[in-house]
């Protein structure tokens, strides 16, 4: 079939879609990796026992559809029921479905981008209908947009105050923000500014909120605060975990969501039958038999978070103080794309957003002590550099 026929077949939404660009995944030896967030550290030797003993003639066999003894296991964990939790490949894929869940798609020929732009015709209303909008702070998870794009959503991105703060929930109407949107997307603590939001906040936010919030917590683990309680007082809050970051298994792709029955039931509804890799689902019951181990690794990073903020503050970077594990900063001397490239070719990798707001900064994931030496030593390095 000729190329111009088999492009008329897809749909104008997903020929006009800018695809979610991950971060690079390059397989170069002596790369230090410190683009994605990943944890420096392997899951804790239980956790490699149970996958490696669960590896025989089963494979053969479907996982447990419900991931049950996982939702169970993480219903005791945070107090709650089965019932209030569901489990996903990934926390991505339940972004996924809440945008399928809870968002009315709006007519395909006046979908927005997602810079906010009415996509064509120019000349249509500036405002669509709440239920359609999918909405989130600016900066956070470049996911957000993407997803709402695909479930033909119209994007509301609110800027967070300059110094990446939460906005006063009286300030936010005036700066755009909808409490009435289908969709509240809040990353929390914030992606890729690291900062934290307090719980007071969000609460305060979430008890204006007429639709759908979900927080997602996916680097929680190493801050102060969560905001687990939000989704167990309020029938519309949903709060999202994930065991990639804080719990070293980015590679077996596991999430999940506490929240009301309600909702909880309306997304599995729509989930697919098998979503949960039985593997995954192992590993999980795994690391929460053995979470003191992952107490003791988020200790660590969190020391060596802070060494590096020292560092690289002395050394004249703006450094934002971080609850994660990686850190926002914004170099000296050459522009922050500058930096990116200088340290790449000194095989150290880390993140550079272009997007206005966030493009002088780099986003430095917390490596082991050892990687982080190396990182500050090549900073070193460059500073000198002409
Ligand atoms: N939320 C945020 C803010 C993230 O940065 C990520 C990872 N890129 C995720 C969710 C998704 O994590 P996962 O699908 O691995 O659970």
């Amino acid at each position: 079939m000729a190329v111009r026929a088999s492009r008329s077949l897809i749909r104008p939404l997903v020929q006009r879609l800018h695809a979610y660009v991950p971060g690079e995944q390059p397989k170069i030896p002596g790369l230090i990796k410190l683009n994605t967030n990943e944890n420096p550290y392997p899951p804790s030797p239980k956790v490699l026992a149970a996958v490696k003993a669960a590896v025989d003639g089963r494979l053969r066999l479907y996982p447990n559809p419900t991931a049950s003894a996982l939702r169970e296991k993480l219903a005791r964990l945070h107090g709650c029921t089965p019932e209030n939790i569901i489990v996903g490949n990934g926390s991505d894929e339940l972004l996924a479905l809440a945008t399928r869940t809870f968002v009315e798609p709006v007519a395909a020929e006046v979908t927005r981008r997602t810079d906010g732009s009415a996509a064509e015709p120019a000349s249509l209303p500036r405002r669509l209908p709440s239920k359609s909008t999918v909405q989130f702070f600016n900066p956070s998870y470049s996911l957000y947009p993407v997803l709402a794009e695909i479930a033909g959503a119209q994007c509301n991105a609110v800027p967070l105050n300059a110094d990446f703060s939460l906005p006063a929930p009286a300030a936010l109407p005036r700066l755009g923000w909808d409490f009435k949107a289908a969709l509240s997307l809040i990353t929390t603590p914030n992606a890729p500014s690291g900062r934290g939001f307090s719980t007071a906040a969000l609460d305060a936010l979430c008890a204006k909120s007429r639709g759908i919030v979900v927080l997602d917590e996916a680097y929680v683990d190493f801050a102060r605060e969560n905001a687990m309680t939000l989704a167990l007082k309020h029938p519309h809050v949903l709060v999202s975990r994930t065991f990639s970051k804080a719990y070293s298994l980015c590679f077996q792709r596991v999430g999940y969501f506490v929240g009301h029955a309600d909702l909880i039931a309306a997304l599995d509804k729509i989930r697919d039958s098998y979503n949960v890799n039985g593997l995954g689902q192992v590993a999980a019951l795994a690391t929460l038999d053995d979470l003191s181990h992952y107490r003791r690794n988020f200790r660590r990073i969190i020391a060596t978070r802070e060494l590096v903020t020292a560092e690289l503050t002395g050394l004249g970077w703006a450094v934002l103080p971080s609850q994660t594990n990686f850190l926002l900063a914004r170099p000296p001397r050459f522009p922050a794309g500058e930096w990116l490239g200088r340290l790449r070719a000194k095989k150290v990798l880390v993140r550079w957003f272009k997007h206005p707001g966030v493009s002088d900064y780099l986003r430095i994931t917390v490596g082991s002590e050892a990687e982080m030496e190396a990182f500050v030593r090549t900073v070193r390095q460059i500073a000198g550099e002409k």
